[in-house]
C-alpha cells in the first residue's frame, strides 16, 4: 500500500518544519527524491515531482503547509490523465468489459471481484471465461462465481473467440446490467495470445478494456502494460496486490509513462478486496489524511441506514447481543480486509500494516463466539444474563469448547458492551480518551 510513501512524505514534510528557508526546502526535496526512487517512481515522474513541488513552494512562501500543498498538487497531477474514473456504464446494456493481463497477476480474482463491487450496487452481472489456455481458469471463475451468486456462462467451446460470441448472445438477451469476459494470459507477452485478445476485442467492442496489473511487478510491469495498450489498446488499470509489500510508486508510474487512468486496486486476496482508484482520494491518503469519502461509500453500499440505526440504539441502551455481534463481522468482512479499511481513516495509515493479519474468518476469537453462539438457544442470544452454570456447562458440551471458554468470552463480551454504551452516551468519546490518557480504562 501506501505506508513507504508516506511515511517518506512526512519526513520530507519534517525537514521544513522548524526552519522555512531554501536550505530547508532543498533538504525536503532531497528526501522526496530518495522517497520517490525508492518507490519505483520512474525518474521522469520523479523529476517532475521535485521540479513542480519545489516551483509551487516557492511562490507561495516556503513552509510547511505551502510544501505540502505544493507536494498534493504535483502528485495529483501525475495521477490525473485524461479520462474516466470509477466504473462507467455504456449508454445501452449490458455494458462489456474485457479483463486482459498476464498469467498469475490476479486477472480471474479481479474479475469476481468486479463483479462482486457491482453487485452491491444492485447491478445484474454475468462472468464468462474466455481463458481457456488455464484449464482451471474455467472451474476458478465458476467457483467464485457460486461463492458470490452470480452466474458463469457456460459454454462447450473450446474456442475462446467463440465462447465469446455466444456470451455476447447470451448477455443480451438476458438483461445483466454488465458482462465480465475474463481472458487467457501467458507468463510473457507473446504475439499468440495478443492475436487473441485483439480478436475477442474485435468481436465484443468492449465499453473497456481493463488492464490487469500486479503491483509487485515494478518497471517491468509497466513495460507489459505499455505493450498491452500498444497491441489492444486499454481504457483502464487495475492494479492488484496493492496489499502487498509493493512500492507504491508503480501508480504513479502507470499513470504518467502510460497515460491510462488507473481505475481500482486489489488490497487483498478477498472477494470484497477491491476499491475504487480515484486520485484525488489517492494523494489524500498518501498524504497520511484518510479517505473517508470512500469509505462512507463503501459501508452505504453495505449497511442500510436502518439497520446502523438499530444497532446504534441497542448499543445505546446496553441490549447489543452476541447474534448482533456476528451480523456486523459479516457486515464489515463485506467491506474488505481491515487493514483496508483502516488506511482509509485519517491517521490510521500506519496502523494499516500491523492490522495486515488481522482474519475475520480465522480469528479464534470469532470462532470461539460463533461456535458458543450457534450452541445457544434463540432466547439465550437476545439475553446472554440468562446463561447460569448449568447452561454454560450444556454450550461448552454442544460447541465442544472449555466452560472456560464461555466464561472468559461472555465475561469479554460483557465489558465490551457496558464501554460501547458508556462510549455512544454524550461526551462519551472524550470520557474514554480522557480515561486513556490516564491509564484508566473502564471494566
Ligand atoms: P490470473 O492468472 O491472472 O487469473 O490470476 P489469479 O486471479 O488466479 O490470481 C493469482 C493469485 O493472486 C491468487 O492467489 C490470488 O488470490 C492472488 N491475488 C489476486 N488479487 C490479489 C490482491 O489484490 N491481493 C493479494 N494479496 N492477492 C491477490
Amino acid at each position: 500500500m501506501f505506508e513507504t510513501l508516506s511515511s517518506g512524505f512526512r519526513s520530507a514534510i519534517n525537514k521544513i518544519r522548524f526552519s522555512d528557508d531554501e536550505k530547508a526546502l532543498d533538504k525536503a526535496l532531497d528526501e522526496l527524491k530518495k522517497t520517490l526512487l525508492k518507490n519505483d517512481v520512474y525518474h521522469k515522474a520523479t523529476k517532475e515531482i521535485l521540479q513542480k513541488t519545489k516551483e509551487q513552494t516557492k511562490l507561495n512562501g516556503i513552509g510547511r503547509d505551502s510544501f505540502l500543498n505544493s507536494l498534493s498538487k504535483s502528485l495529483l497531477d501525475i495521477l490525473e490523465v485524461g479520462g474516466v474514473y470509477g466504473f462507467t456504464y455504456a449508454k445501452k446494456p449490458p455494458t462489456t468489459i474485457l479483463m486482459s493481463g498476464l498469467q498469475g497477476s490476479g486477472k480471474t480474482t479481479t474479475c469476481a471481484k468486479l463483479a462482486n463491487y457491482l453487485k452491491s450496487r444492485n447491478k445484474k452481472v454475468l462472468l464468462v471465461p474466455c481463458d481457456l489456455q488455464r484449464l482451471a481458469a474455467v472451474t476458478q471463475l465458476k467457483t467464485l462465481g457460486e461463492q458470490i451468486e452470480t452466474e458463469v456462462f457456460n459454454s462447450d467451446s473450446k474456442d475462446p473467440i467463440m465462447v465469446a460470441k455466444e456470451a455476447m448472445k447470451y448477455g443480451e438477451s438476458g438483461q445483466f446490467d454488465v458482462v465480465i469476459y475474463d481472458t487467457a494470459g501467458r507468463l510473457a507477452i507473446d504475439d499468440s495470445l495478443m492475436l487473441e485478445l485483439s480478436e475477442i476485442k474485435k468481436v465484443l467492442q468492449p465499453h473497456d478494456t481493463f488492464y490487469v496489473a500486479d503491483a509487485l511487478s515494478g518497471q517491468d510491469g509497466v513495460r507489459t502494460a505499455q505493450a498491452f495498450h500498444e497491441k489492444i489498446g486499454i481504457t483502464g488499470v487495475i492494479l492488484s496486490k496493492f496489499d502487498s509489500d509493493s512500492k507504491g510508486g508503480i501508480a504513479l508510474s502507470i499513470a504518467y509513462q502510460i497515460g491510462i487512468p488507473l481505475r481500482f486496486m486489489g488490497m487483498g486476496e478477498k472477494i470484497a478486496d477491491l476499491d475504487l482508484f480515484m486520485p484525488d482520494r489517492i494523494v489524500s491518503r498518501l498524504m497520511g489524511a484518510g479517505d473517508l469519502t470512500g469509505l462512507a461509500e463503501k459501508t452505504a453500499a453495505i449497511i442500510n441506514p436502518k439497520e446502523a440505526k438499530d444497532i446504534h440504539k441497542k448499543i445505546k441502551k446496553g441490549t447489543f447481543t452476541f447474534t448482533d455481534f456476528l451480523n456486523q463481522i459479516e457486515n464489515v468482512k463485506k467491506m474488505g480486509s481491515v487493514s483496508s479499511l483502516m488506511s482509509m481513516i485519517p491517521g490510521m495509515g500506519n496502523m494499516a500494516k500491523s492490522l495486515k493479519n488481522v482474519d475475520l474468518d480465522n480469528s479464534e476469537e470469532i470462532k470461539i463466539i460463533r461456535a458458543m453462539v450457534n450452541s445457544m438457544t434463540p432466547k439465550e442470544r437476545e439475553d446472554p444474563s440468562l446463561l447460569n452454570g448449568s447452561r454454560r456447562k450444556r454450550i461448552a458440551l454442544g460447541s465442544g469448547l472449555q466452560v472456560s471458554d464461555i466464561n472468559r468470552t461472555l465475561k469479554q463480551f460483557d465489558q465490551a458492551s457496558k464501554l460501547a454504551k458508556k462510549l455512544s452516551q454524550k461526551g462519551g468519546v472524550q470520557n474514554f480518551l480522557g480515561m486513556l490518557s490516564q491509564n484508566k480504562i473502564p471494566h
